[in-house]
């Protein structure tokens, strides 16, 4: 069978990253989380000191850039996790302040750039599902199956709450949500690369669906692509 590449793209905490990774073990083809890859650059630069609540040292972030290594390895479960510079910093990357600075970091060009670089080769061979905000429109403009997935704030922002607390977290309802819209903003305004739907991608607004039903559409539209 011949193998594609599959771009999934949308807003934050709409399930992006379940989807994918649940089509690639079906398949048997990599899972890139570029969203864990924005992550892991706003942590470095938090624990260096060049980003704080206010403020961001872009001069000196671009100035590390390149020292900058993420790579995923998978644990003993077969889960896929993020390395930062050789450290597992999964746990880390998933905290609000981690996402929020991953979305500022991500309006800077050359983050996106190197970033994006990393990206494509990793799509060399195909045989991949990339997930994120630019996949089909920059990183892979020509992948042959592409979706762009949807839902309402308001559902997306419970789903996360669910999530922490499912992991200890007890986050405000509220809280996440204003995050969960900020973050939206700033996807969608931002002069690099702004979150858009690629003109030839599937849309798929899972607010009223089922994991089960999300699964099969995503399976029927892949095997449209390759037969
Ligand atoms: O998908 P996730 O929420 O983990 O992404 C974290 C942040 O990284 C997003 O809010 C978004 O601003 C940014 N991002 C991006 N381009 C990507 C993936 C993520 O700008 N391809």
């Amino acid at each position: 069978m011949n193998k594609i590449t599959v771009a999934i793209d949308g807003f934050s905490s709409c399930g992006k990253s379940t989807m994918a990774k649940e089509l690639a073990k079906e398949v048997g083809y990599i899972y890139v989380d570029t969203g864990a890859m924005y992550r892991a650059v706003s942590l470095f630069c938090i624990q260096n000191g060049w980003m704080t609540d206010t403020d961001m040292d872009v001069v000196e972030i671009e100035k590390q850039i390149s020292t900058i290594h993420i790579e995923f390895r998978a644990n003993e479960a077969g889960k896929s996790e993020t390395y930062l510079n050789g450290v597992n910093v999964e746990p880390q990357i998933r905290t609000l302040e981690v996402a929020n600075g991953a979305s500022r970091v991500s309006t800077l060009g050359f983050v996106r750039r190197e970033l994006v670089r990393q990206q494509q080769l990793m799509g060399l061979q195909k045989g991949i599902v990339m997930d994120g905000r630019d996949i089909g429109t920059v990183v892979f403009p020509d992948a042959e199956l592409k979706i762009f997935l949807t839902a309402s704030p308001e559902i997306r922002a419970q789903r996360r709450l669910d999530e922490m607390a499912a992991s200890g977290d007890i986050v405000d309802y509220e809280a996440v949500l204003a995050n969960v819209k900020e973050r939206d903003d700033r996807d969608q305004n931002r002069t690099e690369s702004p979150l858009r739907k690629a003109n030839d991608a599937v849309v798929i607004d899972n607010s009223n669906l089922s994991l089960q039903e999300q699964r099969q559409l995503l399976r029927t539209l892949f095997q449209q692509k390759t037969l």
